[in-house]
């Protein structure tokens, strides 16, 4: 299996050189709408950002055709090499999250209302790691997503459609969500998000 070696930042930003920046600005967002959503309700406001891992599956046509079988959705999907695309627009409900529950105090439910859901490709165990393009990637699409909708919060599907929705009744035990996983760094991903909210315009 290829090893993956971690990227610290700076040893990223040094790597770019000055020719091709890793942090560029640019977006690039490629649309591949799918039929799994609904409409939000009236005066939906997203304040949360759920974040997922799926199986890897190498192509984006055969994502979208088990989706639509399964008959869920993410609003994105970040493939491993970094390409960012558009399953839902964000002003749809998409099937992210299903019986769900927000951790304590908070406690709203059907967390699929009020968030985006972002689905990354993991490599073969839907807990295995995630590559720098993905973190990269990530960051940047919520650091879109926020100049949108305003600050979020950022949780694992785990968080809202683990243990505190079976504890609560939600889900049955055998329906217990543990994306995106122990190898999904969450420190990470935090550093790249503040280094682009900080810099990007
Ligand atoms: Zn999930």
């Amino acid at each position: 299996m290829k090893k993956l070696v971690p990227l610290t930042l700076a040893a990223m930003i040094a790597f770019s050189g000055c020719s091709k920046p890793i942090y560029e600005t640019d977006l690039k967002i490629e649309k591949n709408h799918i039929s799994q959503f609904e409409q939000r309700e009236k005066n939906a406001k997203i304040d949360t950002c759920i974040i997922h891992s799926t199986e890897y599956i190498d192509s984006i046509t055969e994502i979208a055709r088990y989706f639509e079988i399964k008959g869920v959705s993410s609003h994105y999907l970040i493939t491993r090499k970094g390409s960012i695309f558009e399953l839902v627009p964000p002003e749809y409900t998409a099937f992210h999250a299903g019986k769900s529950m927000m951790p304590f105090p908070d406690n709203r439910v059907s967390v699929n209302r009020f968030s985006v859901g972002i689905e990354l490709i993991a490599e073969k165990a839907k807990e295995s790691a995630f590559t720098e393009e993905q973190y990269n990637s990530l960051a940047r699409l919520c650091v879109y997503l926020e100049r949108k909708n305003g600050p979020l919060r950022y949780l694992g599907h785990s968080d809202v459609a683990g243990k505190n929705a079976v504890d609560n009744g939600l889900r049955p035990k055998y329906d217990f969500k543990k994306d995106p996983g122990k190898n999904f760094d969450w420190k990470k991903f935090y550093k790249t998000l503040d280094y682009f909210l900080s810099t990007t315009k």
